[in-house]
């Protein structure tokens, strides 16, 4: 019998989506602005809570961009960017004419060390004369970061933080959300994230005035004139209207998501919790709750703790034996982030690093833990996760 497919994180549709998108229609809101952007919008905004504004966009990529944008990052400018992360935190940095500047982790969180964070900023003034421009701490799966500390240092040197929440929907850091602790914070609903809209993301702003310069900025920045005059240059990047709708519908069952995603992780955790060979990546701390978007394991035998260090960085034989065995299955998983000062398009800028995340992505792999996940799933890819080990 040909056993079912399990994918890392699939879509899951709530019900109401398809009401929405035939509203869209039905009044012919069939364009990026509209009744589904507002409502999808104001969701988001009790969702985020702590007095956020908050815009809704093409994709969590074009959100960062957006914000550094208002920050005022450009040509010449430095960013600090976590290097265990998606190209998508740091490449918008780029797309500005500005170098990213990648800053190691902690093995607690595996986001950025506040300690490595001070090094790097110290380091950037004396070499250049000048600060770094924004910090982008990321919350990798879904693991709050040390954000405090991240934080104290950031004010004290008066660098302004854009939160990469893009994979930390839901989770929490001290009972607030994640995304709404520094000057910006993000949200993606690409297809495979905590809820979707086919493709978009959002800008979490700290004021309603904020909201509307990224409003200005996401639609050309068009000034307010009968015709189009433009002091500065915009972007297209706003929400389509018939996505926004299918955002609404997830909205309806994004709690459920979060738990199912919880529950996942809770399973895999009692099932390595004996197990010397497999650490499952947990909250370090009380204070913090992650959404599980992904499950993620280390294995800790002996021969993934000899990683590469620097860009011939790669996963251990044991992460590729287990993905192997699983993809026989029909079961997705995935290494870890490859460390981005270890990638060749970011070869030449600089790196604060100790090889704590080198050593992360040798080891660590992504399990499946969507809301198309069953308790039978779990059970079956622990079975295949233990038999792969030698
Ligand atoms: C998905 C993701 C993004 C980008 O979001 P998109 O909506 O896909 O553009 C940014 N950062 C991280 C860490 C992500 O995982």
């Amino acid at each position: 019998m040909e056993s079912k497919r399990i994918y890392l994180c699939l879509a899951h549709m709530g019900g109401n989506e398809m009401k929405y998108i035939q509203e869209a229609f039905d009044t012919n809101w069939v364009v990026p602005l509209g009744p589904n952007v507002n409502a999808f919008e104001a969701d988001l905004e009790h969702f985020a809570g702590n007095g956020k504004k908050v815009v809704a966009l093409a994709s969590g990529t074009a959100a960062i961009h957006l914000g550094l944008v208002a920050l005022g990052v450009g040509k010449g400018d430095e960013v600090i960017c976590q290097s265990f992360t998606f190209a998508a935190s740091c490449n918008p940095a780029t797309y500005l004419g500005a170098t990213p500047v990648f800053v190691g982790s902690e093995e607690k969180t595996w986001n950025m060390d506040p300690q490595k964070l001070e090094d790097a900023i110290k380091d950037r003034i004396q070499k250049t004369g000048k600060k770094p421009k924004v910090i982008i701490p990321v919350y990798m799966y879904g693991m709050p970061a040390y954000i405090d500390e991240i934080m104290e240092i950031a004010n004290r040197y008066e660098i302004p933080v854009l939160e990469d929440s893009a994979e930390a929907f839901g989770s929490l850091y001290k009972g607030k959300m994640t995304g709404t602790i520094g000057h910006f914070g993000i949200m993606s609903f690409n297809g495979n994230k905590m809820i979707t809209t086919s493709g978009g993301g959002a800008l979490i702003c700290p004021d309603e005035e904020t909201k509307r310069k990224i409003m200005f900025y996401a639609t050309q920045a068009r000034e307010d004139k009968p015709y189009y005059l433009h002091k500065e240059i915009g972007y297209n990047y706003r929400l389509s209207n018939v996505c926004a709708g299918i955002g609404r519908g997830q909205m309806e069952v994004v709690y459920d998501h979060i738990r199912h995603h919880r529950h996942i992780a809770d399973l895999y955790t009692e099932a390595f919790r004996d197990m010397e060979e497999i650490q499952m990546h947990r909250e370090p701390e009380d204070y913090m709750e992650a959404n599980y978007w992904l499950s993620t394991i280390t294995f800790e035998g002996k021969d993934c703790e000899s990683a590469i260090v620097g860009q011939g960085c790669e996963p251990c034989e044991q992460v590729m034996r287990t993905m192997k065995a699983l993809a026989e299955e029909g079961i997705e998983s995935r290494p870890l982030w490859k460390p981005m000062h270890t990638q060749p398009v970011y070869k030449d800028a600089p790196a604060y690093v100790d090889g704590t995340s080198e050593r992360l992505f040798a080891k660590g792999l992504c399990l499946p833990s969507g809301p198309m996940v069953t308790d039978e799933d779990v059970e079956r890819i622990i079975r295949i996760i233990k038999k792969s080990i030698l």
